[in-house]
């Protein structure tokens, strides 16, 4: 018997099928995704918490994904001086997008970003090197924000901006942290997903102001309108404010 010698897992073999044959199934014009360009018939469901029409069958991106990969596409490449960008724990179909775009991106896991909080001053690479940093849906998981925006800042050059989105309840004056208790994620059932630490109120900008940025916080999916926002099922708003956080 002929032993397969490529290192690919069964999961990786069976990708590029799996997604033709789902193409199939969602075949539709209902809605389109803006970063895989397919249309299909629905978006796929999420478990937790649970939303209808939220991941793309193809590449998998979410509602927060697609008002990123727009706003990124309208408002941020091609502008001058958008030269090197940071992307940590990237969406691997928005980094091809990037990388079709040209774009010079580092890339990091959450991890390895987290690990590195605790390095020494004299032990971290060199500073403001970045013109864009996309950090979203990673606060959450982190916490630590105080220290998390400094490492940011740091890494940033001067008017370089950071991309940032994550859970926010807009009926919450401040962040709900240290979520552990059956009782806690209950109380949040429409924001919680499992393993995040925090989700954040509207009091999130003035954080970000405080940490040395100057804050616009965008609602690009409202900027697009009703339509966009069915068609591409751009969320509630929960989940796809972008935060733009620029170093002065
Ligand atoms: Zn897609």
């Amino acid at each position: 018997m002929a032993v397969n010698r490529s290192n690919k897992s069964i999961f990786q073999i069976l990708r590029k099928p799996l997604l033709v044959v789902r193409k199939t199934i969602y075949k539709g014009e209902k809605v389109r995704c803006n970063i895989c360009g397919n249309n299909f018939s629905r978006f796929l469901s999420h478990k937790l918490p649970y939303r209808r029409n939220a991941r793309c069958p193809y590449c998998h991106s979410l509602e927060a994904d697609r008002v990123l990969w727009f706003f990124l596409s309208n408002e941020i490449l091609g502008k001058k001086n958008k030269k090197r960008f940071l992307y940590i724990e990237p969406h691997a179909s928005i980094l091809d997008k990037l990388e079709q775009a040209h774009i010079h991106t580092d890339t990091v896991k959450r991890n390895t970003f987290t690990n590195k909080l605790l390095l020494t001053k004299k032990e971290k690479n060199t500073g403001g090197i970045y013109d864009v940093i996309i950090f979203s849906h990673q606060l959450q998981y982190i916490g630590n924000e105080d220290v998390v925006l400094a490492e940011l800042k740091r890494l940033l050059r001067t008017g370089g901006t950071i991309l940032l989105q994550t859970i926010v309840n807009p009926n919450m004056d401040r962040a709900y942290e240290n979520i552990e208790t059956a009782e806690d994620r209950d109380r949040l059932k429409n924001f919680y997903q499992p393993g995040i630490k925090s989700i954040y109120g509207i009091n999130l900008s003035k954080q970000l102001t405080k940490a040395g940025f100057k804050v616009e916080v965008i609602d690009f999916a409202q900027q697009l309108g009703e339509s966009a926002i069915e068609y591409y099922c751009l969320g509630s708003s929960y989940r796809e404010i972008i935060y733009k956080c620029k170093k002065p």
